[in-house]
């Protein structure tokens, strides 16, 4: 039950189903948790609690894992065709695109996040993922192999669901987080339990109710709210599981893939990262200075794959740091309801707290502040839009993943793209670069050096349901998105005859 007044701005709808007695979502029924605790959903403009969610615990997890391996195991979903998991996989998607504007609202309400983005890009991305992994559900396909063994055979494969999936996923895009762990598991024919992250789960318990709407079989969906100890652990521990995607933070990672020792099921991660976006002399500045303000303060920073180390050629590196700089001290921070806020507050306290700390800690050590480097109102989880200069490579500024609109930018002085690119890729992550830059020969060049699962050309933060996503190095196993995406919930069976 809501605490607090609800904002004025939100359609009723809207404040309707934030203020309701919200349940969690298993075997095809809206339930509280066993032990009947809940936790709080704050408001990160305002700090204000304005909602109770169920606090799932050890044996709520496992009556949902046991919902999902029934559901796998003898459920009608895993004899329906690939076309009807499709059709219901759309159905999904249409569903959730008459309900475009409630969804947008409850994210921005929720992560903080502008309505305006929620709007534009949440929303109508998860619905795009949605539809374009109900395409592949009839798609999955094996091979034919001419063996040389003595004899004559027929050899083929056959690419089957992974089995039970548990999906572990963050706060930074609740709706698109969901949507990329959902689709796909869906579409090859497995079957789920989703925990959604404790700070936001509002959007993904709507979700929860459409796939309900959509008449997705029980127990082929399970959508659990809790910690990530008293729920997320005993999932990723859990023996019936067969595979656990995760996304979030390094450290986290490395404890799913302890919790997945027990029976080795099958671990997917996408974790964090410390991307460069790096200026060549040639480039278009009147693109790339934008492009790099936006690679880090799009969502306030709060992205895995955000342009936090900025580095230009020494012979531009004041036009572009004065650039970026503007940019930054010119967007508007507010509240996600107001039409004019470009930035709202970050997700949590926690996150406030552990940004702001970051800042101090780099000007404390020497660097500069050239734009920002404060807290942004009295109330609420807001900070400045942060650009640091002068920074050495020994800082936490520079070595860390902060998780919040913090670039820090560097002088190159180098032509040679190897030690360039040496600077660029020393980090244990290796999630995303961008490359700025007219000359088709040094960005390809600098593509093929930087180690990261994406590299973008003159464009940061362009994503796609068809284009795979994930980490080199510490910034996890495995893809999400694009065809790829699929290897993570399938497994490869050879079927050998003599004929
Ligand atoms: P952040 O630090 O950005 O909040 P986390 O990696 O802590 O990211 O959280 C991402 C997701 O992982 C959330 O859903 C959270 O509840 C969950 N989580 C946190 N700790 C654990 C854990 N020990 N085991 C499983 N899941 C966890």
């Amino acid at each position: 039950m809501a605490t607090i007044a609800l904002d004025p701005r939100l359609d009723k709808k809207t404040s309707d189903f934030i203020a309701q007695k919200h349940r969690m979502y298993i075997d095809g029924k809206f339930v509280n948790a066993a032990s009947g605790k809940t936790l709080s959903v704050y408001n990160p403009a305002t700090g204000e609690v304005m909602a109770q969610v169920p606090e799932a615990e050890a044996v709520d997890v496992d009556q949902a894992v046991r919902a999902a391996r029934r559901a796998f195991d003898e459920g009608p979903w895993t004899k329906m065709s690939p076309s009807q998991r499709g059709r219901l996989i759309l159905k999904l998607a249409d569903l959730m695109e008459q309900h475009l504007e409630e969804l947008a609202e409850i994210e921005s309400m929720d992560n903080g996040k502008p309505v305006s983005v929620a709007r534009v890009a949440d929303v109508p991305l998860a619905v795009d993922l949605f539809r374009y992994m109900a395409g592949w559900a009839t798609k999955i396909m094996g091979h034919t192999f001419p063996i040389s063994f003595p004899g004559e055979y027929l050899s083929y494969t056959l690419r089957e669901p992974i089995g039970v999936v548990g999906q572990i996923i963050p706060w930074n895009f609740p709706l698109l987080m969901a949507a990329w762990k959902l689709g796909p598991a869906l579409a090859a024919g497995c079957t789920v339990v989703l925990k959604l992250a404790e700070q936001t789960p509002l959007s993904g318990l709507r979700l929860a109710e459409l796939i309900h709407e959509a008449g997705f079989p029980e127990g082929v969906v399970n959508v659990l709210t809790g910690f990530g100890e008293g729920a997320g652990a005993p999932l990723a521990a859990h023996d019936l599981v067969d595979k656990i995607a995760f996304t979030g933070s390094t450290e986290v990672g490395r404890l799913i893939v302890h919790a997945a020792a027990g029976n080795l099921k099958k671990v997917s991660l996408e974790l964090g990262g410390k991307s460069p976006a790096i200026i060549f002399p040639d480039a278009d500045l009147e693109r790339a200075i934008p492009g790099t303000a936006s690679a880090i303060f799009f969502n306030h920073g709060q992205c895995c794959c955000a342009g936090s180390r900025l580095f230009a050629h020494e012979s531009i590196f004041d036009r572009v740091v004065e650039g970026v700089s503007d940019i930054a001290s010119k967007i508007r921070v507010g509240n996600g309801l107001d039409p004019h806020t470009e930035m709202g507050p970050l997700v949590s306290e926690e996150q406030f707290e552990k940004v702001t700390g970051y800042i101090n800690s780099g000007l404390s050590e020497g660097a500069k502040a050239t734009a920002g480097g404060k807290k942004a109102a009295d109330r609420g989880y807001f900070v400045q839009p942060t650009v640091l200069t002068r920074t050495t490579p020994e800082m936490k500024v520079v070595k860390e993943e902060i998780f919040g609109p913090v670039v820090c930018a560097v002088p190159f002085t180098d032509t040679d793209l190897d030690r360039i690119a040496r600077e660029a890729n020393d980090t244990p992550y290796g999630l995303a670069a961008s490359v700025w830059t007219r000359d088709i020969s040094i960005a390809n060049k600098m593509a093929k050096r930087i180690r990261s699962g994406t590299v973008w050309i003159n464009c940061h933060n362009v994503f796609d349901a068809a284009l795979p996503f994930g980490g080199y190095k510490q910034s996890g196993w495995g893809r999400e998105m694009g065809s790829e995406v699929l290897n993570n919930y399938t497994e490869v069976k050879a079927v050998t005859t003599a004929l």
